[in-house]
């Protein structure tokens, strides 16, 4: 006996976590917009995160890319510039 109804079991797991995703920054739901944060501000932040984490200057809240670069070079010899 063979049951002519038998259907064929199609299991497709339900992507669950995607539609769970959490934003990195602030842990609220992320928007499609902008995954995989839920807001400008929380990818704005992130990205400020990736800039300024290596450019951390003690006093300095904004970096001068040619401040860098003039800090380097008077690191390793003195500023001839200097008076
Ligand atoms: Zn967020």
């Amino acid at each position: 006996m063979t049951d002519p109804d038998e259907t064929p079991r199609t299991e497709t797991p339900v992507p669950a976590r995607l539609s769970a995703a959490r934003c990195p920054v602030c842990g609220k739901e992320t928007a499609a917009r902008y995954r995989p944060f839920c807001s400008r501000r929380c990818a704005d932040v992130d990205l400020s995160r990736w800039f300024g984490g290596g450019y951390v200057v003690a006093g300095h809240e904004q970096v001068d890319p040619e401040e860098i670069a003039d800090a380097i070079a008077a690191g390793e010899a003195t500023d001839p510039e200097r008076p």
